[in-house]
């Protein structure tokens, strides 16, 4: 179970266009410099149905169907990361929804191309970053230092 690291814990994404694009080690590199541990990661692919179901506090929005149709467009990395206020630290990391918005030296900043095609996604609330948790890894695929048996 993860629950004991419920508030220190992120989901983040890397979407189908920074996959394509080969960003996958720089955007690690860059997530692992500014303090988060990686303890949980895969390269997968989401179905429509799972995409639906991943974004589905968006489905009355304009924008809804092409998203689910650009995150169910190819491969995808999904990466659990731990940190000390990981969600709001990761938000920062990541910048602006949409690219224009992006601070300088943000990922999105340096690999979106679009509001859409934005590169990474972060998990939003504390409540979030747990629920896209488990809708991504069960406990046996999570593996923190902080956790007595991590070898
Ligand atoms: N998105 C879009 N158009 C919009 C707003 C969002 O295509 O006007 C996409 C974009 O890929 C974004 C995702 O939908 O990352 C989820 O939107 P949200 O508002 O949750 O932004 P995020 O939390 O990813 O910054
Ligand atoms: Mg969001």
């Amino acid at each position: 179970m993860i629950y004991h690291m419920f508030g220190k814990i992120t989901l983040s994404i890397i979407k189908p266009d920074a996959v394509k694009k080969g960003h996958c080690s720089s955007i690690l590199s860059q997530i692992v410099s500014a303090g988060f541990d990686i303890i949980a990661l895969k390269m997968t692919e989401l179905s429509k149905n799972s995409a639906i179901r991943f974004y589905e506090e968006h489905k009355e929005k304009y924008f809804f169907e092409s998203l689910v149709k650009f995150m169910s467009s190819g491969p995808i990395v999904s990466i659990l990361l731990e940190k000390e206020n990981a969600v709001k630290d990761f938000r920062i990391l990541i910048g602006d929804t949409n690219p224009i918005n992006a601070e300088k030296g943000t990922i999105r900043h340096r690999y979106a191309t679009s509001l859409e095609k934005n590169a990474i996604h972060g998990s939003d609330s504390n409540q979030n970053a747990f629920k896209e948790c488990q809708f991504f890894f069960p406990s046996r695929e999570i593996f923190s230092k902080k956790d007595k048996n991590f070898l």
